[in-house]
């Protein structure tokens, strides 16, 4: 492939065109497979197709993502090239099998043996009710999901394929929910399949738990972490022009409430995020990172630059955090078109008198957060030794959430969700000159914090209102990962055993 050069694009000023952005711009399907087999002749299944499509246009009007009809599967070559063609197919984010009729499952195993997409099981029936007059034999052998999903399932497990389990009618809300939930996970295992990470610099030195084996990541995730130096992105940002800065500025004021005015210092900041985004851009990058430690020839540290950047779905972690500036990304494409909010995150001190945690980070928490209109101030900031950096002051809104943290422990991964109440800030902080979010971390602040620790989470996460635990859990079984869920209900002393047997099991 011809990849464009840095040299000729800002030194040069050649216009070039950007390697496709292979993630953002992909619209994913699902593909729905009925399971059945040719002993009931073609009356039934031709029944069986009918009613098929019927459940899939159901599912199309109510789910996320859309759904494709694979067809009813008779024969095992039927099932291993339909299972062929999703593999292949780039837009499919994953399948959907549901035996209608018995479908024997010796049939199924050289087609699940091949799949490489998620794999959603729906026990369904077509009919909710039994009819008391209608049922007879042929009734009996048309309408056989109790049994043949057992049969289908059993396949699975004997397989040992990770995949998500949905029982209830096709009609039903909570299937719906459950299945929603599973096709946003799906879609995030896609993204991290194809995700490129951008590090300017190396990680805050010392720091472990930023740390961790890229290799195994990219094994694993499918992530590839690489680093540019700090002087390539010096170099865009000189060749950013007033014109397009002006554009950038024209944003700021329609957007957010400029209360500043050293407008040279907000400029700068806009020259810093077209830069990093035309970078990120050219390289196809999801996500990166920066660190305050790696600034040369830098004159701010990017505060505003990063808000921005994670407002339009980029993942960003500070200090050269590039496993939460992937799942940052993950989980905003994830979520793609729910109202609440995705951010990189950081614990930053406790109110202990009212058990809540006060979030935010040195300037960069993602405005889709944000319960008002955010604002541009200019303050000093006493780490990285720059000038004052313009940054969206802001606070979070109230509301249901989670805070996701990935390790690495030294062979494996582990996903780590803590399920969080999001209050509005009790205090005004007037002299606190960052974005700010409070919550209550459940089941309270000193059970959640033993639980957190003992399990290894980072102080960096992703904060999201739009993601849940079981959304969670499903990526993590779909990329085969450990997931650990601390929640309303989670005990340390039995969260502890829990870690213990996840260690014997993942180890
Ligand atoms: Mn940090």
């Amino acid at each position: 492939m011809n990849r464009p050069k840095y040299n000729e694009y800002f030194i040069g000023r050649l216009k070039i065109t950007h390697t496709k952005k292979e993630n953002h711009m992909k619209n994913y399907n699902f593909c729905f497979i009925t399971g059945s087999q040719f002993l009931y002749g073609e009356e039934t299944l031709k029944q069986v197709e009918k009613n098929s499509i019927e459940i899939v246009e159901h599912l199309n009007k109510v789910l996320p993502f859309p759904v494709v009809f694979g067809g009813v599967m008779k024969t095992a070559d039927e099932i291993t090239a339909q299972i062929g063609t999703a593999n292949s197919d780039c837009h499919c984010a994953g399948i959907i099998t549901f035996c209608h009729t018995f479908s024997p499952s010796k049939m199924w195993i050289n087609g699940l043996a091949a799949l490489q997409k998620p794999y959603l099981h729906l026990h369904t029936q077509f009919n909710k009710s039994i009819p008391n007059e209608e049922i007879d034999m042929d009734y009996m052998n048309l309408h056989q999901s109790a049994h043949g999903d057992r049969e289908h399932g059993f396949i699975g497990t004997r397989m040992r394929i990770g995949r998500k389990i949905v029982a209830g009618h096709w009609q039903d809300e909570n299937v719906h929910t459950k299945i929603s939930k599973w096709m946003r996970a799906a879609v995030g295992a896609a993204v991290s399949k194809g995700l490129k990470i951008m590090r300017f610099g190396d990680n805050m030195r010392e720091v472990a738990v930023t740390e961790g084996d890229k290799t195994q990541a990219q094994m694993k995730l499918g992530w590839q972490v690489n680093t540019w130096g700090v002087g390539h992105l010096v170099n865009a940002m000189n060749a950013i022009t007033d014109s397009e800065i002006d554009a950038v500025m024209e944003e700021y004021e329609k957007l957010y409430d400029i209360k500043t005015d050293d407008i040279n210092t907000v400029r700068y900041q806009a020259r810093e995020e077209i830069a990093m985004q035309k970078l990120l851009e050219q390289e196809s990058c999801g996500a990166y990172t920066n660190t305050f430690e790696d600034l040369f020839g830098m004159e701010q540290l990017p505060g505003l630059a990063s808000q921005r950047l994670m407002e339009k779905g980029y993942g960003y972690g500070g200090e050269g955090d590039w496993k939460t500036a992937a799942m940052t990304h993950i989980i905003k494409e994830m979520t793609k078109g729910m109202p609440g909010g995705t951010s990189f995150m950081e614990d930053y001190t406790y109110d202990m008198a009212a058990g809540l945690t006060l979030g935010a980070h040195m300037l960069e928490v993602c405005p889709t957060i944000a319960q008002d209109k955010p604002k541009i101030e200019v303050h000093p900031l006493g780490i990285g030794g720059k000038n004052p950096p313009a940054r969206l002051v802001f606070e979070g809104k109230a509301g249901t959430a989670i805070c996701v943290s990935l390790i690495d422990m030294g062979g494996r991964m582990r996903l780590i969700v803590q399920d969080v109440e999001c209050v509005k800030p009790t205090q005004t902080m007037p002299n606190l000159p960052v974005a700010r979010v409070m919550w209550k971390a459940l089941p309270n602040l000193e059970a959640s914090a033993e639980c957190w620790i003992m399990a290894g989470g980072a102080h960096h996460t992703v904060l999201s209102y739009d993601a849940d635990a079981e959304m969670l859990r499903d990526f993590a079984r779909i990329m085969d990962i450990e997931f650990v869920h601390i929640n309303k209900n989670t005990e340390p002393v039995l969260f502890e055993n829990e870690l213990k047997i996840s260690d014997t099991i993942w180890k």
